[in-house]
This record gives C-alpha cells, structure tokens and sequence, in this order.
C-alpha cells in the first residue's frame, strides 16, 4: 500500500512530461496542483482531455479529478502559496544555432520568485525540464533570489530531477522508471525530494541516484544522447545493408543486442530519430560541448547521419517512380512514432516537404495524427482516416512507422487498390517473402534477395 503523504504538489507547465508526472504523483495521494499559461489547455484538462495521444492518460486523468486530488489553475502565485514543492515542467525548444532556449524556464523562474515574496514557509522547486549544466544554479536560482528576496538553500531550495519517459508509453514509465536521478545542493532540499520519491514508490525497490545538480542535469543529455547514438549506429548498419544481398538488418540488430553489454533496445533502423527531444538535446549537447571548447566528434557524426537519414528515404522513393511531377504517394505514419500524436521533429515532415516541392498528391493517414499534421501540412496534402482511401490509386506507399494498424496489413490490398503497387517500408513490418511476390516491395535495410 502507497504511504500517505501531506506534502502538496504543485506543477508549472502541463505538457506530455508536467501532465503525465503530475497525474501520476496525484493518483499516489499526493495533492496535486498543474498550472500552465495555456488556458485553452486548462480548460481542456479540466474537463478531463489531456488533448495528448496517450495510452491510459485520459484515463488517469479522470480519476485523479474525480477524487479531487489533481485541480487545475492558471494562477501560479496562489499555486505556490497553497503547495510545499514545485516542478517546472515547462519546454526547453532549441534555439536557431542549437542550443537550449530558456525563455519558458526563465518566465517560470521570474514568476515562482514573485510568488515566494510572499511566503514565509520553506519551498522547495523541483527543475524537470532538460536544461544544459550550469542553467540550474546559474540562471534559475539568481532570478528566483533576486525577485523574491528570498536566500537560496535557507527559505527555498531547488533540486534538479530529470525526466526520463518516453511517449507512448509515459504513464507506465513514469510508474516503473530504470532510474530517478535527484540532484541536489543541501541535505534539506535532498530529503524532501527522496521522501517525495520513496513515497512514491514505497511499494516498489527503484534505483535512485543522489547526485549534485550539475551531475543531474548532464545525466539526461548523456542518456538522450546516447539513445539517439544506437539509432544512427544501427541506421548506418541498415545503410550498409541495403547494399549487400541476403541480409538483413533485424537480424544483425537481433544479434548484437544479445550481447548484454549492447542490449537490444534501440536496434530498430528506420528513417531517422524525431520527436521533441532526442534531435534537440543531441544539437544542445554539441553547442554546450562547443561553448567549452570542445567539439563532441562522435555526436556531430550522429546528428549528421540522422539528418541524412530522410534524404535517403526521398532518394528512393525519386529512383523508384523515376519522377515524381503528377504521380500520387501515400505516406503511412506521420508522428515521430507510433503510439503518440506528437509531430514535433518527426521525419515525415522533411519527407513529405521535400516531396511537395515536385508536385505530386501525396495521401496521408496516421492512427492519431492526423489533427496535428493539418496544424503541419494544411491542404497541401490530402488527409485520410481510413487506410484503404489512403492507397486508393497511388503510384507508391511509403511506411514512416509501425503502427499496429499496418503491421496487419496484406500485400493484396496494396496490390488490390493502388495504381501501381510500390511499396516503401521504412521499418520492415511485413513479411518481406510475402511482400516481395506481390507487390514491388522495397524494404529499408535489408539487401536485395
Ligand atoms: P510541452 O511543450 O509539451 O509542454 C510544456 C508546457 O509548459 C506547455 O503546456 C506550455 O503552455 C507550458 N508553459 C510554458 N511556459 C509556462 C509558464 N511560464 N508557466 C506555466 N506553463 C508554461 O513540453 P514537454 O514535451 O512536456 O517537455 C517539457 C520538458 O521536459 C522539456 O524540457 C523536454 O525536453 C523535457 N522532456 C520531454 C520528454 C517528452 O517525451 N516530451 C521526455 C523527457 C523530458
């Protein structure tokens, strides 16, 4: 059983990372207050849309609303006043040459030191969001203590703990992590956020790794960055293969993760790695590297194959119709990857952007994209909800992701309903034997038989 807590909660920023954590500490019993400068989002919440494509989170949103133990509120001073802790969960976009922008994190640090002016009691503030070394000590804390006048480790403290969930798989992420990583400055600031984190998990054992501040927040771009190392590792592996006839890059990838000192997550070639963080954090660490003097040779290399990797997928698709002037193209998949709505960075908007440029009609459809891509594309792409009109008559399909839904798929209806059945498949999710003997069947990484 979860140990009761009195400690209240506030959270500033209720993305896919401050919603997901902070619904997930109110259904542990914890009091729990989101805040965002969003109304429309509030609005949303509060009704119990999360307005986010993810597994269990409406769900878990509803309950925790009912039980009125999450309340929503867009006045962060009130907030402040009426929680113990808070978590600044607001975004870190990248700026124009790469590094982190932190005109969220800033704002959310001006207005927590307007509203501790007027607390007497000690306040801790939890930065989640993912922010270079040096940014928590050397930008936050100053702004708070010169707006609140308050001294930093006596009236407030401030730990870092970043977050580690992946999307389409948040809630039970954040339910079952690896790790938790709290940095921290004072023995005070320390023990309020590991008594938050072992109520937390009071009914689990969770590795947590006590570390500085500095140490914390490298920790997180290390991690990202190395992820996104094994994307480009194994995607220049697939780009080999391609080349060499009977092979097949699943194959090695199944190999290779046997070893336990490579493990098999993150073996997966495709188009590239998108999504909000990885290609930002990757280009945040090379700027950070490079405002130390150094230049970070092997994560330049991985954000330079990642960025190549759409343009390898174009080049087949233009070799494969000859030219692409009038000729129709279905894209299957269009967030960054299956399971979410996120758009944000995902490769189906180079592919489809670079694509436009030689006047084709490109059909779209995605499980749970589709509103965000209009946000994207607006009419200059034809939308569908259904996979079959998505194909109907199309000169070439191209597979960005492995969505469930097209896992199942046969060569037949490909066969059945396109113009002309070329089939592009990006992360080998069908039965490449099957394919090949019906359908023109090109697929990414493995050599031809
Ligand atoms: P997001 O853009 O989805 O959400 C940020 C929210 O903060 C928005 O709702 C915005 O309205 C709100 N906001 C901005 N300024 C505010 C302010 N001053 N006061 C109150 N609300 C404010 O971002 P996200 O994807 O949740 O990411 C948040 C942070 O966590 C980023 O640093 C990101 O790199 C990191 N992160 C993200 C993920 C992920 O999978 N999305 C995973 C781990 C870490």
């Amino acid at each position: 059983m979860t140990k009761k807590t009195n400690t209240k909660l506030s959270f500033i920023g209720l993305g896919y990372v401050g919603l997901t954590t902070s619904i997930c500490f109110a259904d542990k019993d914890f009091h729990v207050i989101g805040v965002d400068v969003d109304k429309s989002k509030l609005k949303k919440i509060s009704s119990g849309k999360s307005g986010i494509f993810e597994p269990n989170l409406n769900e878990l949103l509803c309950k925790v609303l009912k039980t009125k133990r999450f309340s929503i509120s867009d006045n962060l001073s009130d907030s402040i006043k009426k929680s113990d802790v808070t978590f600044i969960t607001v975004g870190t976009p990248a700026n124009h040459d790469g590094s982190v922008g932190l005109q969220f994190i800033k704002s959310a640090a001006t207005d927590i030191g307007h509203a501790l002016k007027n607390k007497s009691s000690y306040h801790l503030v939890v930065v989640k969001s993912t922010i270079v070394p040096g940014t928590t000590e050397n930008i936050i804390v100053p702004i708070i203590t010169k707006i609140s006048g308050k001294k930093y480790d006596e009236d407030f403290g401030i730990c870092y703990n970043p977050e580690f969930l992946s999307e389409g798989s948040a809630i039970n992420d954040m339910n079952n992590p690896d790790k938790i990583v709290l940095g921290s400055s004072n023995s005070k600031s320390k023990k309020i956020i590991n008594n938050l984190y072992n109520i937390f998990y009071s009914t689990q054992k969770i590795n947590i790794v006590n570390t500085t501040i500095s140490n914390a927040e490298l920790i997180k771009y290390a991690n990202n960055a190395f992820l996104a190392t094994k994307i480009s590792y194994i995607n220049t592996i697939a780009n080999i293969c391609n080349n060499i006839p009977n092979v097949n890059v699943d194959e090695i990838a199944r190999a290779i993760g046997l070893d336990s000192r490579i493990n098999s997550k993150f073996l997966s070639a495709g188009p590239g790695y998108g999504g909000s963080c990885f290609p930002k954090d990757v280009k945040a660490l090379i700027q950070f590297s490079s405002s130390l003097d150094y230049s970070p040779k092997l994560l330049i290399a991985v954000d330079e194959v990642n960025q190549l990797q759409p343009t390898l997928i174009i080049n087949i698709i233009k070799q494969k119709l000859s030219f692409i002037d009038n000729k129709t193209i279905s894209i299957l998949g269009l967030a960054f990857k299956s399971k979410t709505n996120d758009m944000r960075e995902s490769v189906a908007i180079k592919i489809i952007n670079e694509l436009l440029k030689q006047n084709p009609t490109i059909k779209v459809h995605d499980p749970e994209a589709i509103d965000n891509a209009k946000q994207i594309f607006g009419d200059r792409v034809d939308y569908h909800n259904n996979i079959i009109e998505a194909i109907k008559n199309s000169d070439c399909c191209v597979i960005l992701n492995d969505s469930i839904e097209y896992k199942s798929l046969k060569p037949t209806i490909f066969k059945k309903y396109m113009n002309k059945a070329l089939v592009i498949d990006t992360k080998r999710i069908f039965n490449y034997s099957e394919f090949n003997e019906i359908v023109d069947y090109y697929c990414y990484g493995v050599g031809s038989y």
